[in-house]
């Protein structure tokens, strides 16, 4: 049993917002209770949490663990202790490892790591296609039953038009969302940013928000045919979002996503420096401020990090040669508090929604401060001071445009099934 006392307990399913004490025994909530009421059993362990924030336990609903197949940038062990340093208590991985998670073996064998590590909850995303190779549909009946969440082909969109209205018709019979990431590859073809005054001035090929948003509409059309969930990772450009919410306006099960890079970083940010190159692209300034505006009003669901590692001898080359992709579960609250919280964008309660009811409610799942739920917290202090160094990272690649940075505000402690498994 374990006992966090004194902490100011967030919780955006009930609204609550106030000093108690939870009491955890096995594996969920006991009992929440104002602090000092909960007669504690003897021998109880105790987590002070006077001065810290306690959340229900965060969720990362879009992150790369790189195993199997690329081991030399990240596992799901190293992945897990990063994801646990970042406050999260349970991350959904993407299926483009190698070989791709398009099968029910690949899906047994991440969740069979998982165990082994001992850190966070992982939920894997199979494959939409057989090896995402955008032909045949994956073998998707099969790896629900292993135990996928969603469904992607991440990394790049479901090819054709065709096999996304097949994929969404299989996946609405099973009930699983399809996350897509929306990208016209004819538009996007060997760009390297977002098209713009920055792409020009540097002379990198860009890709223009259409790039996004003419997969998005496409989406968000066969969404209203097949009836089926649709959910748009790592969102960027402002004309997306619109449809978004246009298609939440009329009744659409359509959800999206927004990075922490992307409500922080923009596309005058980059410059030759390959830690800036991520996909998609940093957008312009008014993405951004579409992108603050959407996490205020509702239309985004959830803060996702696309933790994507790779390691410096793939990553630390010249921008054009670079994978896409950084480093984003240690950063992830640090920044929401900083561009969100501590600007007055959003209320501290509507950013702990974005990290836990927000991504647990497009997975049909719920999340909330109650006895019976999963003993999963996500305590966090608003003012430690700490600078973010990537050497030091949890992760085996040190690809973060973040590393230096100061912030005030830190993940301090992640229980997941009533053990803390990470402590600063
Ligand atoms: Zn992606």
């Amino acid at each position: 049993m374990l006992l966090v006392k004194n902490g100011r307990v967030l919780d955006p399913a009930s609204r609550t917002d106030a000093v108690m004490d939870v009491l955890l025994g096995g594996e969920t909530i006991r009992e929440v209770a104002p602090a000092g009421k909960i007669a504690a059993p003897q021998n109880v362990e105790m987590f002070d949490a006077t001065g810290l924030i306690v959340a229900p336990g965060f969720i990362d609903i879009h992150a790369h663990l790189r195993e199997p197949g690329q081991e030399s940038s990240e596992t799901i062990e190293t992945g897990t202790l990063a994801a646990a340093r970042g406050g999260f208590t349970a991350v959904c991985c993407m299926p483009n490892t190698k070989p791709v998670n398009d099968n029910a073996s690949v899906t047994r064998f991440i969740l069979d790591r998982a165990k082994a590590a001992k850190n966070v909850r992982v939920w894997p995303i199979g494959a939409a296609s057989v090896g995402s190779k955008g032909e045949a549909i994956a073998e998707i009946a099969a790896m629900k039953e292993a135990g996928i969440v969603a469904v992607s082909d991440d990394g790049k969109p479901i090819t054709t038009a065709k096999l996304a209205r097949q994929v969404m018709e299989y996946c609405r019979s099973l009930n699983l969302p399809v996350i897509e990431h929306a990208e016209d590859i004819s538009l996007a073809a060997g760009a390297v940013m977002r098209e713009g005054v920055t792409s020009t001035r540097l002379g990198l090929r860009g890709m223009p928000a259409a790039a996004e948003s003419v997969c998005v509409a496409r989406d968000v059309q066969l969404a209203e045919l097949t009836g089926a969930q649709l959910h748009i990772a790592h969102l960027s450009a402002k004309s997306s979002l619109e449809q978004v919410r246009s298609a939440k306006s009329r009744g659409l099960h359509v959800t999206c996503e927004v990075t922490p890079h992307h409500f922080t970083l923009i596309d005058e940010d980059v410059t030759y420096d390959s830690r800036f190159k991520m996909n998609p692209p940093l957008g312009a300034r008014e993405d951004r401020e579409a992108l603050l505006a959407g996490l205020a009003d509702g239309t985004v669901d959830a803060i996702a990090t696309d933790h994507a590692p790779h390691e410096p001898a793939l990553k630390d080359v010249e921008f054009d040669k670079a994978p896409f992709g950084i480093l984003g579960f240690e950063t992830a609250l640090s920044l929401a508090l900083e561009q969100l919280v501590n600007s007055s964008r959003i209320s501290l309660m509507r950013m702990v929604e974005l990290f836990t009811v927000g991504p647990a409610r497009l997975l049909g799942m719920e999340r909330k401060m109650a006895p019976g739920q999963p003993a999963d917290l996500t305590i966090f202090s608003l003012d430690y001071s700490w600078t973010y160094k990537v050497k030091d990272s949890a992760s085996k690649s040190r690809n973060s445009p973040f590393d230096g940075r100061t912030f005030k505000g830190a993940p301090m402690a992640t229980i997941v099934a009533g053990k803390i498994v990470y402590k600063r």
